[in-house]
């Protein structure tokens, strides 16, 4: 085996699996590293975003969802079910299943484009040089013309909040738990904290969440937060802002969660907590002293906006580094790092990177909010258009929420686009392609689509925007 790459990858999650795969599609030579271990302590490719993020959590939302639906929503078609029974262990085991065929699907797809997986820990060294410790402790070392840094995040622990074996966990534990819990906690209403909640939620737990910030969703548009906590709370998900955790204390199998508030010290009683507070990078130790790697605030990577670092013919890209920590942003960054090493003059658009939280219903979102646009003293036209009218939408018995559309005062540009909604994460893509092309709220206005269709309600959004939407009513004209 060649010790000597055109690039080296550390880490093997959406970031750092696609690098390697662009990087190899463009004639290079690439090795992989990655440390992850699977259950079974067998290594896992495709990272946080495969083995305990993205893919697992939107599996369970899945399964919880047509429980929830089954026990619920079918009566409104005039369907009866009987007799419905849960089986949790099941359900873990078809997210397992799922999990495991996408990484032997990544694993083939390193070996058809010829990328090498080494596994282990690797540690930069000067020049460009990787140290890797396999599992066994066994050491090797390679060298790359580059080395692309991808090594994602970890969650934050909470002093306050020990994990404590299946009874305090963090988002891992809580995508592994195989029975239900009677009353859980979750520390954190942030779009983890909402997503792990929602699946236990369906699946019979009664749910508090903490949240120690002010308002709900401080990254989303305050609209679409508001209407969205509504719904939450309709749900049975008890949402608790300004509630900033102090202590926990295991009182014989009962958690108790003291928390403050603006009105005082207040205990909260449950037999499951998820800590669900965000994540840090995974920078610690990365690099020897002697490499020179910088690090900037709260230890991410410092990159330039190409994920160039400070050292010559290194990267580091995805959740290692600035912006927001998202699947799709790190395979982005992937992709334009490999095809800047190979020549190109490839860029990420950052004002074009998509959110979306995976409750019921979704809420997702690209560029700006109505509060950040006023913020910079941004002159702006908002149209509107609730699901409630929409036709596709009522027969789904998907009629909550609504499409939000900003556009630029003066050119019609589109700024951002706001949905709460079934299928907002789908719909955001048709905003996110209308954006990328700066498209003005007209370009969508002209533009035809399907009827019936949940699409059409972004249609009638971008009507809203210049006052002619057709499906919406305005007061009477004398
Ligand atoms: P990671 O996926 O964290 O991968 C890094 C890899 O590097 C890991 O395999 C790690 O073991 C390995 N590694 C670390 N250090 C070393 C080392 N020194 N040597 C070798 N290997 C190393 N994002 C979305 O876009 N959509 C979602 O729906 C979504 N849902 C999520 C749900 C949950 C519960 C969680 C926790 C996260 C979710 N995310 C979601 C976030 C998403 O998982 C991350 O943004 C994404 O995984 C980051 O990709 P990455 O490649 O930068 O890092």
């Amino acid at each position: 085996m060649s010790t000597d790459y055109d690039v080296v990858v550390i880490g093997a999650g959406p970031a750092g699996y696609v690098a390697a795969i662009r990087c190899a599609q463009l004639g290079l030579s690439v090795a992989c590293v990655d440390d992850w271990l699977d259950a079974a302590g067998h290594p896992a490719p495709g990272g946080t975003c495969l083995n305990a993020g993205c893919i697992p959590s939107k599996a369970l939302l899945e399964s919880s969802e047509l429980y929830a639906r089954m026990q619920g929503e079918v009566a409104a078609h005039g369907l009866h079910i009987e007799a419905i029974s849960l089986d949790v262990p099941g359900m873990m085991t078809r997210k397992d299943r799922i999990v495991r065929d996408l990484g032997s699907g990544i694993a083939a797809l390193f070996r058809s484009n010829g990328v090498e997986w080494l596994h282990g820990r690797g540690q930069l060294l000067p020049n460009r040089q990787v140290h890797i410790t396999a599992p066994d402790e066994t050491g090797q070392q390679v060298t790359g013309r580059h080395v692309i840094l991808a090594t994602g995040s970890a969650p934050i622990e909470l002093a306050c909040a020990p994990l404590q074996g299946e009874r305090i966990v963090d988002s891992t534990g809580a995508l592994n738990w195989s029975t239900v819990p009677a009353r859980l906690g979750v520390i954190g209403a942030g779009v983890v904290g909402l997503e792990l909640g929602s699946v236990w939620r369906r699946l019979g737990a009664a749910v508090t969440l903490l949240e120690a910030q002010d308002s709900f969703l401080s990254m989303a548009d305050r609209q679409i937060a508001t209407a969205a906590l509504k719904l939450f709370r309709a749900q049975g998900l008890d949402v608790r802002t300004s509630a900033r955790v102090l202590s926990t204390r295991d009182d014989d199998g009962t958690i108790r969660v003291s928390y403050q508030d603006a009105e005082g010290v207040h205990e909260l009683a449950v037999d499951r907590l998820i800590v669900a507070v965000g994540r840090r990078p995974c920078s610690e130790g990365l690099a020897t002293a002697e490499a020179g790697l910088l690090l900037g605030e709260g230890g991410f990577v410092h990159v330039d906006e190409h994920c160039a670092t400070n050292l010559p013919g290194v990267f580091a890209i995805g959740d290692l580094v600035r912006g927001p920590m998202l699947a799709h942003k790190g395979s982005e960054e992937g992709i334009v790092v490999a095809e800047r090493i190979a020549g190109q003059r490839s860029a990420v658009n950052y004002e074009a990177i998509p959110s979306v939280i995976y409750t019921h219903p979704e809420i997702a979102w690209v560029g700006r909010t109505e509060a950040e646009l006023r913020q910079a003293g941004v002159d702006y036209r908002s149209g509107q258009f609730p699901f409630a009218a929409s036709g596709r939408a009522r027969a789904m018995e998907a009629a909550e929420g609504m499409v939000k559309v900003l556009s630029d005062a003066r050119s019609d540009r589109i700024l951002g686009v706001h949905i709460l909604g079934a299928q907002a994460s789908e719909l955001i893509a048709q905003a996110v392609l209308a954006m990328e092309f700066g498209a003005s709220s007209e370009d969508m206005a002209r533009t035809v689509f399907a009827h019936p269709t949940l699409s059409e309600a972004l249609h009638e959004a971008t009507l809203a925007v210049s006052g002619r939407a057709i499906h919406l009513a305005v007061p009477r004209r004398h």
